[in-house]
């Protein structure tokens, strides 16, 4: 894994003073009020809140999938406030697997071809997409739904298969907004353990939850509340 970072700079994520609201008409709700924040290489953060306040929207804009209003981001030491659509994209690939409560898998392709879209954003043949998603999808024991489509699939299954998307590219860093929130408690422990896994490979993890013992999969616990940091702690592994 790369290291970009500058002397002082050496945070993975730094975030300083970031707002964000969203208009609709005449309406205005601001939903980031000025959180700052710092996350090292190889941590394991878990970020909880109620509904609604705002962790989605914090996960989005760290994820590069969001803009924001006020404030600075700095990714792997680099600006991210003025980078265009396309520059976000190929950062956000290079650096970034996300992993969704909803799967967000194309319902059209099996699971190697979903597995293998963000390499096909890349200069990378179609043989050897194949052959690096096929690869993932055996460390996570699925190559038997390989062929399969995301309706032919469990809950756990279809997060296996995101989680490989995630993981295909190698990123450094692992963003996952509730990735237990459509499973049962057996499957919800599996993709924790898996969780745990990616971080135990070096990788760093910021996991968004509202339940408490999920957020103890991770070893920091930041509250949010009202679109501030409400408290953020070390948590101690029982
Ligand atoms: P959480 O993930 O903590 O439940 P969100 O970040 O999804 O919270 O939402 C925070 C607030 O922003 C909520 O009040 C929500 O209604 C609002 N919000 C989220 N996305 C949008 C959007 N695209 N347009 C308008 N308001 C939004
Ligand atoms: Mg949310």
């Amino acid at each position: 894994m790369q290291d970009e970072s500058n002397a002082g700079q050496n945070a993975l994520i730094h975030v300083e003073g970031l707002r964000k609201s969203y208009h609709a008409g005449t309406q205005s709700v601001s939903v980031l009020n000025g959180i700052t924040l710092r996350i090292e290489r190889g941590e394991f953060v878990a970020i909880m809140g109620a509904s609604g306040s705002g962790k989605s929207t914090l996960l989005n804009v760290l994820g590069l999938l969001d803009n924001f209003g006020e404030g600075e981001y700095r990714l792997a030491g680099q600006s991210t406030r003025l980078l265009g659509e396309r520059a976000s994209a190929r950062l956000r690939n290079r650096l970034i697997g996300f992993v969704f409560q909803s799967f967000h898998l194309l319902p059209q392709k099996n699971a190697w071809e979903n597995v293998a879209l963000p390499l096909s954003y890349r200069n990378v043949s179609r043989r050897i997409q194949r052959k690096r998603a096929h690869e993932m999808l055996e460390r996570l024991s699925l190559s038997h739904r390989a062929d399969h489509r995301p309706n032919e699939m469990s809950g756990g299954q279809r997060q296996r298969v995101a989680i490989a998307r995630a993981l295909v590219t190698d990123p450094p860093l692992v963003l996952a907004d509730e990735p237990t929130g459509n499973l049962d408690s057996e499957t919800s422990d599996e993709v924790l353990r898996l969780l745990g896994g990616i971080h135990a490979e070096g990788r760093t993890v910021v996991l968004v939850t509202h339940e408490l013992d999920v957020a103890h999969a991770a070893q920091r616990l930041i509250h949010v509340r009202d679109g501030l940091i409400d408290s953020d702690e070390r948590l101690v592994r029982a």
